[in-house]
Parts: structure tokens; C-alpha cells; sequence
């Protein structure tokens, strides 16, 4: 076997750093699979974690673990302005205007959930029209479908051409029919299309309607400017961002947020309870029902400074050129398709087929083969899925930490396969 360690000679800059340190940072990249070095491809589904985040989780457990907002002791108090020192860091990756706009989550289908139950409650009725688009992942479908069939709400979808970008014409027309909400990805999971965010909010402004962006695969991956975008709700997850699960943000314009019903009742949304009534708490603690996840929280604002200290233009900028590589270096496998744009207008996920291999089948052999991890199946996007006439596709994904050379053992491993299937 002629198989490489991923030792690169990439040399990417991360203010200073270089990119042989960055992947140092991460403990499980200096791991094994199949006696092979373990080569990561699916970090659209989920990020690996830099020491510095485990660490900051393990530091509140071992020194200042205590419930948040309640205890009247030092401890507790600690624990409540890290969470909130968290908070403050994610309104300024974001650039949101102030830290009560971010809602502590779940994950990105949890704060989608919170905007189709609340807001859609309130201001959705039957014959309202709802666009989506034919390339989002199931988080920003079944919400919708869910209030449509509370509601009796229309749901229209902006196709997708053969290209995987969306049909801005189609979209157009659409708005014309006055619609109350557009929801829409920055970043498709699958097809890696970066969609035109900021045309696509002033035109739905323009004709009336509120927005959401699911910016699942866009805040881990590129600069993203709330009040430069002039979103009215946007959601994203910190597992993959470099940081745990068990959480997520939802942001929204304060009026907005101010003027919905609470989601969840419990603890901490209320002011005050009686036995028949309550009061609901200020923002942002009326959308975050009973003990948070604290350590995530605080584990997710140390990601945020690692971010920051690798500068998220740099995270862009290399993601970009590991595309463009990668989609050049899989040309050289015979019989393989890829799916989406060309590398100029996509982020760092490149969905493709092997001739008739089964996707599962490809990413078994890769993993047992190779020591490479990529995700095979519909991604949680079925309807695009059908869109292309595939039950599934094979998914490479890449970020930070990805080299050149990961690329090279994931082409020679594809080539593997073609002799083993053919
Ligand atoms: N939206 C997009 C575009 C995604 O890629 C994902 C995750 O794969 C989600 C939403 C859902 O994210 P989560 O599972 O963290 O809620």
C-alpha cells in the first residue's frame, strides 16, 4: 500500500499559524481507524472539537459546575457569566446588535421549530403563503409542514436547476404572490451551493415578507453579518462549528422576538407565576425553558474564539481552495459524478456517485480501505434527492483541519473501489 500519512506540505496560514499546528489541536486527528491515520470527510454533519473546547467544558465541571440564574453564591454566579460571556461572544461573531438577540437552543432544527411554533402561531393563517426551496434539509421542511397543517398555510418551493443553483426567476415570481415568511439555506448540505442571502432578504422585504436563514453550513464556514444581511431570523448549530452538541442559536430581530409567544414553559422564561397565570421573563431567557445546557454553552463560546483567532476570511479562504482541488483531483476517477456548482460558487461539500456503486458500499470500502470517513445517503434532503433522481449520494466535506493530501488518500481509495466493484 502506497497510502501517506496526512502530513502536508499545504501551506495554508491561519493568522500565522500554520495548518500543521491548527490539526494538532485536535486530538482525535492524531487517531487511527483500520491501523490507517483517521481521515475525517463529514464535518457538514458534525465538526471535530479543538482541546481548548473539551477543555473549557471540563474546566466549569471540575471548577465552578452549579445551576445558572438562580444561586445567590460565587459559584453559581460564575457559572452564569461564563454562559452569558458565551452569549455576548456569539452576538459579535455574528455582529448581532445585542446579546438578548441570541437564543440558546437545542440545535438549528430546535430554533427553527421555536420560529415555525411561535411566531408561526401567531402570525400564520390558513391561505398564507410560505416559499421554501427545493434544496433545504428536513430541519427547515417538516417545521413548515407541520404549521401549514396547523394552519392550513400554502407551502411553494423555488426549484433547483441542473447546476444545483436556485431558480431566482421562479423565486421572483413567487414573491409576487405576497408570501408571510421565506425560509431558506445559505449553504446547501449537499450540493455545497452558497445561495445569494442578501439579494434574496431585500427581495423578500421587499414584498412584505419575514425571513429566516438556516445558516447550519454558513456561520461554521464563512463570514455571516446579521445586520449586513438585514435577516429577520437566522439558526445554526454549534456542533458544527467546532463545538459540543446540545446546542444551537437562534437569532432574531428584537422587535420580532419581543412581540412572539413564548415557546417551552418552565423555569427561567417567567417573571411570575400563579397558580392560574404567569408573566414571561425578558429576552432572552423568556425562549429558554428550564436548566440550559451550560457547559455547552461555554464549551461553544471557547469554539468562538478559536474561530475568531483563526480568522473566519482564512477558515473561507482555505475551505475554497480545498474545494477547488478536491473537485479537480476527483476528475481524475473514472466513472465519478459530482453534484452542484462549480467550486467559485459552492463551500466546502462536494456530493458525488461512482458509476453504480451503492454511496453505503463507497463509504464502507473508503472507511475499511483507506481510514476515510465521508457520509453516504439522502443528507436529510430527500426531496432534492428526487430532484436528481438519487436515492443517495456519496458526501465528502472538509474544514480547517483538512489537507491536501486527505484528498489524495480519498481519490486513491475511490480508485480502490472502482477495482474492487469493476
Ligand atoms: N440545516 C442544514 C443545512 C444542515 O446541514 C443541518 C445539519 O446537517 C441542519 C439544518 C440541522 O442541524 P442540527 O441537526 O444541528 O439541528
Amino acid at each position: 500500500d502506497n497510502i501517506t500519512p496526512p502530513i502536508t506540505t499545504d501551506n495554508t496560514s491561519f493568522s500565522g499559524r500554520s495548518i500543521e499546528e491548527v490539526r494538532q489541536d485536535f486530538p482525535i486527528l492524531a487517531r487511527t481507524v483500520h491501523d490507517k491515520p483517521f481521515i475525517y470527510l463529514d464535518s457538514t454533519a458534525s465538526s471535530q472539537k479543538p482541546s481548548s473546547v473539551i477543555e473549557a467544558m471540563s474546566h466549569y465541571y471540575q471548577n465552578y459546575n452549579a445551576n445558572v440564574h438562580r444561586g445567590v453564591y460565587a459559584v453559581s454566579e460564575e457559572a452564569t457569566a461564563a454562559m452569558e460571556k458565551a452569549r455576548v461572544k456569539i452576538a459579535r461573531f455574528i455582529n448581532a446588535r445585542q446579546s438578548k438577540q441570541i437564543i440558546f437552543t437545542r440545535n438549528t432544527t430546535e430554533s427553527i421549530n421555536l420560529v415555525a411554533h411561535t411566531w408561526g402561531s401567531a402570525n400564520i393563517t390558513n391561505g398564507d403563503l410560505i416559499i421554501l426551496t427545493e434544496m433545504e434539509h428536513h430541519s427547515n421542511l417538516v417545521p413548515w409542514h407541520l404549521l401549514a397543517q396547523r394552519t392550513g398555510a400554502r407551502l411553494e418551493f423555488v426549484p433547483v436547476t441542473d447546476d444545483g443553483l436556485l431558480r431566482l426567476d421562479i423565486y421572483a415570481e413567487l414573491l409576487q404572490q405576497q408570501p408571510k415568511l421565506v425560509a431558506f439555506t445559505h449553504m446547501s448540505n449537499v450540493l455545497g451551493t452558497i445561495n445569494p442571502v442578501q439579494d434574496m432578504i431585500a427581495q423578500a422585504h421587499a414584498a412584505g415578507a419575514v425571513t429566516l436563514v438556516d445558516a447550519a453550513q454558513s456561520v461554521p464556514h464563512l463570514p455571516v453579518d446579521v445586520q449586513a444581511l438585514d435577516v429577520d431570523f437566522l439558526c445554526f448549530s454549534a456542533h458544527k462549528m467546532l463545538g459540543p452538541t446540545g446546542i444551537g442559536v437562534l437569532y432574531g430581530k428584537k422587535a420580532l422576538l419581543e412581540a412572539m409567544p413564548p415557546f417551552m414553559g418552565g423555569g427561567d422564561m417567567i417573571r411570575t407565576v400563579k397558580l392560574r397565570e404567569f408573566t414571561t421573563n425578558d429576552l432572552p431567557w423568556k425562549f429558554e425553558a428550564g436548566t440550559p445546557a451550560i457547559a455547552e454553552a461555554i464549551g461553544f463560546g471557547a469554539a468562538i474564539d478559536y474561530l475568531n483567532a483563526l480568522g473566519m476570511e482564512a477558515v473561507q479562504q482555505h475551505e475554497r481552495e480545498i474545494t477547488a482541488y478536491a473537485m479537480e483531483k476527483l476528475q481524475e476517477v473514472a466513472g465519478l459524478t459530482i453534484y452542484g456548482p462549480d467550486a467559485s460558487q459552492r463551500g466546502g461539500v462536494i456530493s458525488f456517485t461512482l458509476a453504480d456503486i451503492h454511496p453505503h458500499d463507497l463509504a464502507s470500502i473508503l472507511d475499511q480501505e483507506v481510514g476515510v470517513a465521508i457520509r453516504a445517503g439522502h443528507h436529510c434532503a430527500q426531496p432534492l434527492m428526487e430532484r436528481y433522481d438519487l436515492a443517495a449520494t456519496a458526501r465528502a466535506s472538509f474544514y480547517v483541519y483538512t489537507v491536501k493530501e486527505e484528498v489524495d488518500i480519498l481519490v486513491q481509495g475511490l480508485q480502490k473501489a472502482q477495482e474492487i466493484f469493476h
